[in-house]
C-alpha cells in the first residue's frame, strides 16, 4: 500500500454526498473509486430478488460467498456486476432501501464484504467510501475524511437523485428511511458508522459541489 499508492477512506452517513465527492477526487488523483455501499446494495438486491429474508444470516452468507462481485468505475459512473449481471439500476430502489441496513449489520456478512474491500484496496491507487473504511477496513488509510450533513440537506438530496431518474418518493418517506438508516448503522455491533479519531470532519449541509469537492482534497 505505501510503495504503490495511497488509499484515501471516506465514511459518512447516507445522503452525505460520499459518492460525488469520493468520484471527483478518484478523478482528481487518478485513482480507483470504491463504493462499498453498493456492494451491500448488491447483496441485498439478490437476497430480495431469491426471497431471503434480510435477517437470516446464514443463507445471506452463502448467497454472497460464491457469487461474483464487480465494480467498475469509469468517467465518474460505476457500474455494478453481481455474477456477471448489471444491477446498477436494481440496487438503488426504495426497496433495498429498508432492507440494506438490516442485510449488512450480520457479522459474518461483513466480514467476506471487508475481506473483499481490503483484496480491492491493497494495491493502493484507491478512494474508497463507506461507513467502516478508516476504522475497521483500512484503518492505516493515508487520508481519513468523515462526510456529513444535516438529515434535511440529505434528504433533499436523496429527493433529487431520484426524480432525476423518473421517481417519485415522497420526502417523508426519505425522511423517514434515512433517519432509521442511521439509527441502525450507528448502532449495530459489528462496525457501527463511528468517526475515526484521525478522520477530517467536513459538513457538507451548506457546500455546493464544487465548495464540498474542494474540502475533500484539501483535506487530502
Ligand atoms: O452508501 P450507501 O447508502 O449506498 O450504503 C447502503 C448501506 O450499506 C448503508 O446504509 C449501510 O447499512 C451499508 N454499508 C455498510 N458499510 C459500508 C458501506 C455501506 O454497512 N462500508
Amino acid at each position: 500500500m505505501r510503495n504503490n499508492g495511497l488509499v484515501v477512506a471516506i465514511d459518512g452517513p447516507s445522503g452525505a454526498g460520499k459518492s460525488t465527492a469520493g468520484r471527483a477526487l478518484a478523478e482528481r488523483l487518478g485513482y480507483t473509486y470504491i463504493d462499498t455501499g453498493a456492494m451491500y446494495r448488491a447483496l441485498t438486491q439478490a437476497a430480495l430478488a431469491a426471497g431471503v429474508a434480510p435477517d437470516d444470516e446464514a443463507t445471506l452468507t452463502e448467497l454472497l460467498q460464491p457469487a461474483r462481485l464487480e465494480l467498475q468505475s469509469a468517467k465518474g459512473e460505476v457500474t455494478v456486476f453481481w455474477n456477471g449481471k448489471d444491477v446498477s439500476l436494481a440496487i438503488r430502489t426504495p426497496e433495498v432501501d429498508a432492507a440494506v441496513s438490516q442485510v449488512s449489520s450480520h457479522p459474518a456478512v461483513r466480514a467476506e464484504m471487508v475481506a473483499r474491500q481490503q483484496v480491492m484496496g491493497r494495491q493502493g491507487g484507491v478512494v474508497m467510501e463507506g461507513r467502516d473504511i478508516g476504522s475497521v477496513v483500512f484503518p492505516l488509510a493515508t487520508a481519513k475524511i468523515f462526510l456529513s450533513a444535516s438529515l434535511d440537506a440529505r434528504v433533499e438530496r436523496r429527493h433529487r437523485q431520484y426524480q432525476q431518474r423518473g421517481v417519485e418518493v415522497p420526502r417523508e418517506e426519505l425522511h423517514k428511511d434515512l433517519g432509521e438508516r442511521d439509527r441502525k448503522d450507528s448502532s449495530r455491533k459489528t462496525s457501527p458508522l463511528a468517526i475515526s479519531p484521525d478522520a477530517i470532519v467536513i459538513d457538507s449541509s451548506d457546500l455546493n459541489l464544487e465548495q464540498q469537492n474542494a474540502a475533500c482534497a484539501r483535506a487530502c
